[in-house]
Order: C-alpha cells, then structure tokens, then sequence
C-alpha cells in the first residue's frame, strides 16, 4: 500500500470512473443514460468509507444527469433489522443526496432471482448438490489445483428442478442441499468453481416475512438486482474483482434467455477507503460499542455517519473530502488530517465566531464601577460583514483564560502580568496590576485597570500599540455550559498494526491504541448569545476550535458543546 496525502484538486477532476462514463456516452453505449446504486446491507450503521461510496455513486449521477438508486441489500435474513434501514435513509438524506422514487430492497426481487434459478436448471447451468459444506469445500481445490466434480453435478433437469422446489417448499432441512452454477471446476478463478447461488434458511426476513425457505447468495442475488434497475455502471470496492467474471457470467446467461436486455451492467471496483487512526471494520466498530470504549453508535468519536453528524462533521466536508481523496485502483491510506482539514475549511466558511472561555480564570477590573456595565460588539464572521455583529456585555468581573496571566512572565509572553497592557478583545485596553491567592498560594483572581478611551471601535482605540489580546467573557452575564473536547479515538495512526520492536509472532490488540485522551469534559464560561443556541449549530469559539451544540444531550437554555475540530491540525509533527 502506498502513503500519500492527496492535494487539492478541481471541483470535478477526471478520474477513471468518468472516463468509463464519458467514453460510454460517446460510443452510445447507454444513449447518455447514467445510472448507479448505493446498496447497502442493512446489518449496520454507515461509516466514513460508506461517505466514499456514497459520495462517488450520488455525485457521478449528478455529474452526469443521471440517477443513483438507494437499494437495501437485505438477501441475508438473519442479521438484518428495520432499525438500520431507518438509520441508513437518514445517513444518505443526511448527506445532502436524493434518490428520488429510486428506494428499492432486493427482498422485493426474490421472485425474479428464484425465475432466474429455475431458469439456469432448465438450461443446464445450475444444478442441485447434496454434499455438505464442508465437502463442497474440500472438492473446490486451491489457488494452484484445480477442483473435482461433486457426485451430484449431473443430475437430470427434472430432478434438479423437483430438488429446488421441494428446497423452496421447506421440505429439507438447512443445509441438506443447496444450488450451484454449473461452470467449470478447473478455472483458474476460484470463483467460477460452480459456486452456491441459494441455500435453505428456514429464516424469517425483515419484509419478506416467512415466505421463503430458501435464500440467494449475494454474489448471485446483486448481479441480478442490478440488471432488474437497469444499473449502467455498478461501482463496488476492489475485493469484489475475482467476482467479475461470474457477474458477466450470470447477467449473459440470464440475457440469453431473455431476462434482460442488453447492454448489462458494467461492475467496476475501486479501492476503499482506508484512513489512519480510524478503524472501519464492522466487527471492530461492534466490539467498541458493546466493550463500551464509546457511548454508542453515535458516539462523535466513532467514524460512523451518525457519530460524525454528533461531533459536527458537516455533510459538505464530507463531500468535499471525496472529491480531494479521488478513487484509484490501488489501496491506499488517507491521512485522517485531510478528512478534518475539509471539515475545518468548510466550518471556516460557515461557522460564526464566539467567545468561549474554557479554562476559566476571573479576571478583576478594579477601576470599573461595580453594577454597572456596557455593550462591546464583535463581528460574528470576520470574512462576512453580511453576517452582522452581536453584542458582547462588558462589565467589572470578567471571565478569562487560566494560560492568559503569568505571575512571572516567561520571555516572549506578551499577555497578561503585572504592569503589562493587553487588548480585551473587542472590548478595552487594560493593564494588569497584580493578582489574589489563596491560602495555598492558588491564584484566584488578576487585578487590572481599563482605559476609558480605549475602546475598540471608537477613535480613540488605536492610541493604544499592545502586543497581547485576549479573550474575555462577563461574569455577570456568561452562561456555564458543558463542552466535550473530542479528539482522535485511537493515539496510533494504524490501530493494532505490529509495530517496530513487538515480539515476533504476536499480535498487537487494537484497543491498546485507544488515545486515553480522546474525550475531555470541562465546565466552560460561554457569552450570553450562545446560552439558546440550538442543536447542532455550528460555532468558531475563538482559539479554540469548531464546536457544534450536542443534538442528542443539549436541553434549551443548557446547550452541551461538542468539539468537532481544533483550529489547526495539533497531531501534525
Ligand atoms: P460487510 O463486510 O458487512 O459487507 P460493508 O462495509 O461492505 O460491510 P455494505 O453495506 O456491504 O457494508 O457496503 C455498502 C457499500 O459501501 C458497498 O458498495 C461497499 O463496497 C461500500 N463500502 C464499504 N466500505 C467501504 C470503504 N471503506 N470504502 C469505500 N466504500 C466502502
Ligand atoms: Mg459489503
């Protein structure tokens, strides 16, 4: 695998995908019609390599005119559940793309797969086998030797099709037979080895209830569905290539007898997306969950779509970081950088700034009048006038930050200690004067004075030259919330990969690369206009990051905040 970093591109750059698509719209191959599918196997929640997918067969649809298709791959009864149907539909819509009438559920096809079956027995292109699994296994040969003919493979069109409707009928038990193609037990490819196209599972299924006893592989069921929708081009991920030769296969078999027309869906594969620090397996993903290293499925540290959405991960960054990433043939690693610089660069754009103080410090201004207090305005976007301004109260008791004053000033530290001027921003110019302790020697408050004149905004503020400038937020009028700063689940960039100097022949465990340091709760001071925002509102808090109101634990009036993504990339080295 190689390491790369991809660099911005192109709002559409050319890939090979499109230049399939294109060279396809120049011959007339499809008359212009472009048609893809996201399918989905409902036995799980969405992650980032979905976004990918998702990203690419929407995106090439809208690029090109055409229609993505969201179909639900739900041919396996027994893991799949209405619950992640639901959350799915929500992922994609989230998103920000439509499929129009274009819902569909292979269940809906099982009528159609079970014809097509029927149909290769008869034409002497399927047949019923009696062995077991195992013994199917022990005749399919290796990578170097070929196959042997299972004893049953020539059984007579009549018995096979009395086999495989007594099959559908519930007359055997789970695995006492199951239906093969009949190709060729010496191909070089495995998968051309007469494989199993349906089993017995006497199963209930999500929508097809207890209608069926027997069930089609999806190596045969997702040709099929594709051809049913008139799919041009079936875009799936590189594990899929040693398939191919039985999807052509199949879909000409089937076009032979006139299930379909031609031309049949193209299958192209590109590889999936790897990103560092992140794990996408299904199974790992699981284990997170019910270990309870994270809080559930939409944890915002999980790279599920839903987690994602919760730590304030925007649909446009999502878009945008496919666009960037691209699609190849080859497997790579992503940086997981590039996905949060596309999340920072669009929050850029959108986020308004405000004023949150974290590590809460108060701040004395002795000379300013108890009881009283004033208005200091601050643009809420420093690129978008259009945006306005909000007002910031300012009165004698302030908010700051703990790392914004020094008893003794490192050198180079140009905020606040004793006989130093700094800027409040937005508000005065002050000079510190000192600070309180407590008995222990804790100090509990800096002492300062304000300058009357100096206040931004009015022509007097720029008579004052000062090098430190510091964010501030009222006492008095400051609300207390929660934020949760989220950072990287995982401290290592390949969780679980041996590493240099790791005893040989053992594995390394993923969890022991969980980062102990990936959640951080705090009580913060925020500014009075962010004590009503509302569910997954999107904020620039100034020097601290992008920050998005908690849409699941907010309740009105005690917004929770949740970090989506530091100012600037802090693991870089
Ligand atoms: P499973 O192992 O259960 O099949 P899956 O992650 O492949 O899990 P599917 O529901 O089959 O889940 O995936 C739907 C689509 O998303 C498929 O077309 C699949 O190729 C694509 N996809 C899944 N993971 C990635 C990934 N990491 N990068 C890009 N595409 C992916
Ligand atoms: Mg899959």
């Amino acid at each position: 695998m190689s390491h790369h970093t991809p660099k911005d591109s192109a709002p559409v750059a050319s890939n090979f995908i499109r230049n399939i698509i294109e060279e396809d719209n120049r011959s007339g191959k499809w008359s212009g019609r472009v048609e893809t599918r996201f399918p989905p196997e409902p036995n799980g929640y969405l992650h980032y390599g979905h976004a990918k997918s998702i990203c690419l067969n929407f995106g090439l649809a809208e690029q090109y005119g055409g229609a993505c298709h969201l179909r639900f791959d739900d041919t396996n009864p027994e893991k799949e559940e209405q619950e992640y149907v639901d959350a799915i539909i929500e992922a994609v819509r989230w998103l920000g793309f439509d499929w129009g009438t274009h819902l569909y559920f292979a269940s809906d096809y099982f009528d159609r797969m079970y014809e097509c079956a029927e149909y290769l027995i008869r034409v002497g292109k399927a047949y019923v086998d009696s062995l077991s699994a195992e013994q199917i296994r022990a005749l399919r040969g290796t990578l170097t030797e070929p196959g042997q003919n299972s004893p049953y493979r020539d059984r007579s069109v009549e018995e096979n099709l009395d086999l495989f409707r007594r099959m559908r009928d519930g007359e055997f038990a789970d695995g006492a037979h199951v239906l093969r193609a009949k190709i060729d037990m010496a191909s070089p490819n495995i998968n051309l080895r007469d494989p199993v196209i349906y089993r017995i599972r006497k199963a209930v299924h999500h929508r097809a209830g207890n209608k069926w006893c027997v069930y089609p592989m999806y190596t045969f069921a997702h040709p099929i569905e594709d051809a049913i929708e008139r799919i041009t081009h079936s875009i799936c991920t590189l594990e899929f290539e040693d398939q191919r030769p039985f999807y052509d296969w199949l879909l000409d078999a089937l076009a032979e007898g006139g299930f379909f027309p031609r031309p049949l869906p193209q299958q192209i594969e590109f590889a999936r997306l790897n990103l560092t620090y992140v794990v996408l397996s299904k199974r790992k993903l699981i284990q997170l969950v019910d270990e309870g290293h994270v809080a559930g499925w939409d944890d915002p540290r999980l790279p599920t779509l839903i987690g994602a959405r919760r730590r304030g991960y925007t649909p446009e960054g999502f878009r945008r970081f496919a666009e960037r990433i691209g699609v190849s043939k080859a497997d790579s690693w992503i940086d997981i950088g590039v996905l949060e610089e596309c999340m920072r660069e669009h929050l850029n754009e959108v986020a308004e700034r405000r004023v949150a103080v974290l590590d809460p410090l108060k701040l004395i201004i002795t000379n300013y009048p108890e009881g009283q207090s004033e208005r200091c305005q601050a643009p809420n976007h420093p690129l978008k006038p259009e945006l306005g301004k909000r007002d910031l109260p300012f009165s004698r008791e302030l908010w700051i930050e703990r790392e914004d004053f020094m008893e003794e000033p490192v050198k180079g530290y140009h905020r606040l200690y004793p006989g130093n001027m700094v800027r409040l921003r937005y508000g005065f110019v002050i000079r510190c004067t000192g600070c309180q302790k407590d008995a222990n020697g804790n100090i509990t408050a800096v002492l300062a004075e304000y300058l009357p004149d100096s206040k931004s905004g009015t022509p007097g503020a720029d008579n004052y030259k000062v090098k430190g400038n510091v964010h501030w937020v009222s006492a008095a009028h400051g609300c207390q919330v929660e934020v949760r700063l989220y950072d990287r689940l995982f401290a290592h960039p390949y969780p679980g990969a041996r590493r240099d100097g790791d005893p040989d022949g053992q594995e390394r465990d993923f969890l022991d690369d969980l980062n102990p340091e990936s959640k951080r709760t705090l009580r913060a001071w925020v500014e009075p206009s962010l004590g009503h925002a509302r569910p997954e509102a999107r904020f620039q808090f100034e020097r601290h990051g992008y920050f998005v109101v908690d849409r699941v634990d907010s309740r009105d009036g005690a917004p929770v905040f949740n970090r989506t993504v530091t100012l600037k990339d802090t693991w870089k080295k």
